[in-house]
């Protein structure tokens, strides 16, 4: 590798960051450069472990081959066609690989497999999905969309509208929707391993939205199985179950957004998987192309298909697409990816992962400012107490030395998340664990 100094350092200026504080990045910036397997290189020549699989998409590790070569190879033969009308096999062979390990076990694998271009575009997807399924079986009235606080689902008009982040929601206006309560309970749950043991009554707040605006109204919830971006936040024993079953006593459809959990976070290929909870519709981007192309998917039930494929066969089922769904570099990279998922047993290995995992992160407990630790399958996250009037400095201040000390973490507010790629090594696990622990000793 070519060695990078200061002098590569680009000029800042033009490039508007995303979710990013702008002034405050382009006085100090932290620049990546070039990355594999475990680790990325900054500019001046720094490794950095990527604690955090880039942004919770980098699976099977950095600069895999295998998905170059597959984008070298379709960029030259087929760069780009159109899935409007038209079809190339491309997206079909990845749909039908996809279809060979959809959330839902073999029973009720939710195959019918629609592509997009991130998460936010799944999201919004899955919700007109869910409305005009609906609508299509003659429940027309059912427009009411249900998400629930502190949920994240992107940045569409839709996503913010269900989502349950303040910040992301209060500038913009929204579609009609409602929240139930989010089940971050630190008084009863901290420190528990795996799922909190409180808060499975918090799933009957989709009872009492029923009450409030008649189910007649609503056409789907949506959740995260487990919400990353807030945080890690995970669900009660048994709040899914129970979730599934009073969406079904409705007839509102249940959405599971996996944009984090699907392809193997948490053990299993997908959280679906995980908790044996089967929704109508599932949604998933970032891991299904190891995040080197952008692309999602929302894996529908058969029931949702065949719900909206009763009109006239020459007519369009559903008005909604995008330019890139299917994008044939896309759908090479992700049957690249799943070709390395399946032949290193990516999608299930964090279950040998779990406990090691558990135990390392646990060991912080005691530390300065930790308030409490959670984990599931191979996501972590570390909520420290704030700084008085100053919410989110303290871990802003720990992710900026672990960086300089050549770790990459992710901070939401005051938590520290941590979601390494599933190739990760018990010798990496101890690294981070090591370098955050000496980083939480000297916050402030
Ligand atoms: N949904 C969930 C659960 C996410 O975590 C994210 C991104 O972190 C999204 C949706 C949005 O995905 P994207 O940033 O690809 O639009």
């Amino acid at each position: 590798m070519d060695h990078l100094s200061k002098s590569n350092t680009p000029s800042l200026e033009n490039f508007w960051m995303p979710f990013t504080a702008n002034r405050q990045f382009k006085a100090a910036p932290r620049l990546l450069a070039s990355a594999e397997g475990m680790y990325y290189t900054d500019i001046d020549g720094n490794k950095v472990l990527d604690g955090t699989a880039g942004l919770w998409c980098v699976n099977a590790g950095h600069g895999r081959k295998r998905i170059t070569e597959a984008v070298e190879r379709q960029l030259r033969t087929l760069d780009f066609a159109p899935t409007f009308q038209m079809g190339h096999p491309v997206a079909f062979d990845f749909a039908e690989r996809l279809a060979a390990i959809a959330p839902g076990g073999p029973d009720a694998r939710l195959d019918r497999v629609f592509f997009t271009g991130s998460g936010s575009e799944s999201v919004d997807t899955a919700l007109k999905i869910a409305i005009a399924y609906q609508r299509s079986i003659g429940q027309g009235t059912r427009t009411r969309l249900i998400g629930r606080e502190k949920g994240y689902h992107g940045v569409g008009f839709g996503g913010i509208s269900v989502g349950g982040l303040v910040n992301n929601r209060r500038v913009f206006p929204q579609i009609p929707a409602d929240h139930m309560r989010h089940t971050l309970d630190i008084e009863r749950n901290a420190f528990s391993k795996g799922l909190p043991p409180h808060g499975l009554e918090l799933a009957e707040d989709l009872e009492r939205l029923v009450a409030l605006h008649g189910a007649e109204t609503i056409a789907a919830v949506i959740v995260e199985p487990m919400s990353g971006s807030a945080g890690v936040i995970l669900p009660p024993k048994g709040y899914l179950e129970r979730l599934r079953a009073i969406a079904d006593k409705y007839g509102i459809l249940l959405i599971f957004d996996e944009v984090i959990t699907g392809f193997g976070r948490l053990g299993t290929p997908f959280a679906t998987d995980y908790f044996g909870v089967v929704p109508d519709l599932v949604t998933t981007a970032k891991g299904i192309t190891n995040g080197a192309i952008p692309m999602g998917a929302v894996f529908a039930s058969r029931k949702v298909y065949d719900g909206l494929m009763n009109g006239p066969e020459g007519q369009i089922e559903l008005f909604h697409g995008y330019t890139y769904s299917g994008h044939p570099v896309a759908s090479a990279a992700g049957i690249a990816t799943l070709d390395i998922y399946e032949e290193e047993g990516l999608l299930t290995r964090g279950a040998g992962l779990a406990d090691t995992w558990q135990d390392a992160l646990h060991s912080l407990k005691g530390l300065p400012h930790v308030a409490d630790i959670r984990n599931l399958g191979v996501v972590g996250a570390v909520e420290l107490t704030s700084r008085d009037g100053a919410p989110g400095a303290r871990a802003y201040d720990v992710f900026v030395d672990c960086f300089r000390k050549g770790l990459l973490i992710r901070v939401t507010g005051d938590i520290i998340a941590l979601s390494p790629p599933l190739i990760i090594e018990k010798e990496e696990i101890e690294k981070i664990v090591s370098i955050l622990g000496d980083a939480l000793k000297r916050a402030q």
